[in-house]
């Protein structure tokens, strides 16, 4: 199995699912799961403050896969969850570009949906999110503390879910999610990085560590894995 350089968002979802469900449902709670996302997001984060694009590169990479994760085991449509929220528009003040600088916007605003406009592949979604916030305006530091950011807030609406097992809690936790995919692909915009490029060489034969679907790396690989 592998990751196509002109894959959906679903696509990769199911190839995540296909290579790492197997092992995940055995040895990694959501939480545990969640852990890596952050482990390897702020790993990626150190090698940006670092001014290592190799560290970066790789461990949000792997942070983004371990999402992916996340996403399959609480049967979240990702593909439909960051449309729902950014309907190529920025997802306060409804613009493209976004206008949130420049102009004191202090309620969100409903952005009106156009078909037309939605991507289809995870490469058309990264352009769509470069047509929104253009790296230009932000430096790469502030993509990187956005993320952790929207990180802390996913975490804490799993939180609030697993607390209470309600829909809106829920319908948060998607939200977040999209903001966290958003805020992922801001850091590899600033990063001139063609993620759908770097997926599928990374991912051109099933798990890009042991090569093999289900992946058969050990635990313990997982939990030392320095990259
Ligand atoms: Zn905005
Ligand atoms: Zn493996």
């Amino acid at each position: 199995m592998l990751i196509s350089i002109s894959c959906t968002i679903k696509e990769c979802q199911n190839f995540i699912e296909e290579v790492y469900g197997f092992h995940n449902d055995r040895h990694f709670s959501l939480w545990d799961m969640i852990s890596n996302v952050e482990r390897f997001a702020m790993r990626g984060l150190k090698g940006i403050r670092k001014n290592d694009r190799e560290k970066a590169r790789l461990n949000l990479l792997i942070s983004l896969s371990w999402f992916l994760s996340v996403m399959n085991r609480l049967h979240i449509d990702l593909d439909e969850e960051v449309w729902n929220r950014f309907p190529h528009l920025c997802s306060y003040c409804a613009a493209c570009p976004c206008t949130c600088k420049e102009e004191k916007v202090l309620k969100r605003r409903k952005a009106p949906v156009n078909m037309k406009n939605q991507p289809k592949t995870l490469g058309q979604f990264q352009e769509m999110f470069e047509a929104i916030y253009p790296h230009e305006k932000r430096t790469i530091d502030h993509a990187g503390v956005h993320l952790a950011e929207e990180l802390g807030e996913f975490s804490e609406a799993i939180l609030k879910f697993r607390g209470e097992h309600k829909d809106d809690h829920f319908n948060e936790v998607k939200i977040e999610a999209a903001d966290v995919f958003s805020n992922m692909m801001g850091v590899f915009n600033s990063m001139k990085i063609d993620l759908a490029k770097e997926l599928s060489s990374m991912f051109y034969n099933n798990c890009h560590e042991c090569h093999k679907a289900p992946c058969e790396c050990s635990f313990e690989f997982i939990l030392k894995y320095d990259s």
